[in-house]
């Protein structure tokens, strides 16, 4: 196992929340036959929750792979009201920069190589999707099925050169890197040679991974992953919210 993938993962509460996070424990723990793997849980909330803690208890037990456990709270303003569709605000903003400031305060630069991976908690992964972040040198990329309005978006590659030339998109593909968060991995090495990489609610919607992008690298020095982008290893799925009408006291669902 020569290199560790950092899966930087932001969670807050609802009904589903430890049907997802055990979704992901449990492709973590798959993916870790192959790879090292460091997952990073940052839960949106004011105080790390017993529901999360125990969770990751299981990782103790098993000692398939490390974790950290970190919270950092969406402030108000910035929060989805209950009747605002998913798009009107940043999600997840304040998590991946507390993740990405524990990296910088916590990784060593030298020693195997280091990938960071945005782990959102209801998409859905494939193994072999930890193969490919492994074989990611600075930043790597791939497609992403049923996300922006179609079956998935991909990188689109110059039959040439092998290079990436553009995007397929549902959204905006004209964005400098019309990649959503899943779609890509990249060195941890560029994350701390360049402190001023934040994501910020500043940045316009659906920007996000585009003006991350922007600080480490370019189109053409992307490399194309997933058999030159031809194979989809993660989706992202949402997941319904149920109609909880009632609840059987004693439990933790
Ligand atoms: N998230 C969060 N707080 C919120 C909403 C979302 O921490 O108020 C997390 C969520 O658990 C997920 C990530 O941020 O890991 C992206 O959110 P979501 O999946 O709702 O966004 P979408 O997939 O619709 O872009
Ligand atoms: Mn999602």
């Amino acid at each position: 196992k020569h290199v560790t993938i950092y899966c930087i993962t932001p969670t807050y509460w609802r009904y589903v929340q430890k049907a997802e996070l055990i979704r992901v424990l449990q492709t973590l723990t798959l993916a870790s036959y192959k790879t090292n793997i460091q997952w990073i849980v940052i839960e949106d909330s004011e105080q790390k929750t017993e529901l999360v803690k125990n969770l990751l208890k299981r990782i103790d037990m098993q000692d398939h792979f490390k974790y950290v456990h970190l919270n950092a709270k969406t402030p108000p303003f910035q929060k989805l009201k209950g009747k605002d569709p998913r798009w009107k605000k940043h999600r997840g903003v304040e998590q991946r920069n507390a993740a990405l400031k524990w990296i910088r305060d916590n990784v060593n630069p030298h020693g195997t190589k280091k990938i960071a991976f945005f782990m959102d908690d209801d998409n859905t992964y494939d193994v072999k999707l930890f193969e490919e972040i492994a074989k990611v040198r600075n930043v790597g990329v791939w497609p992403v099925g049923l996300v922006g309005g179609l079956n998935l978006e991909t990188p689109v590659l110059d039959p040439k050169t092998g290079k990436v030339a553009g995007y397929k998109s549902g959204w905006k593909p004209d964005r400098a890197f019309a990649i959503d968060m899943a779609g890509f991995g990249i060195n941890i090495d560029l994350i701390l040679t360049k402190p001023e990489a934040v994501f910020s609610y500043r940045m316009e919607r659906g920007f996000q991974e585009s003006q991350f992008l922007s600080y480490f690298t370019t189109k053409e020095q992307l490399e194309p992953l997933a058999d030159n982008c031809t194979k989809v290893y993660v989706w992202h799925t949402r997941t319904e919210k149920p109609d909880v009408k009632g609840t059987v006291p004693g439990f933790e669902v």
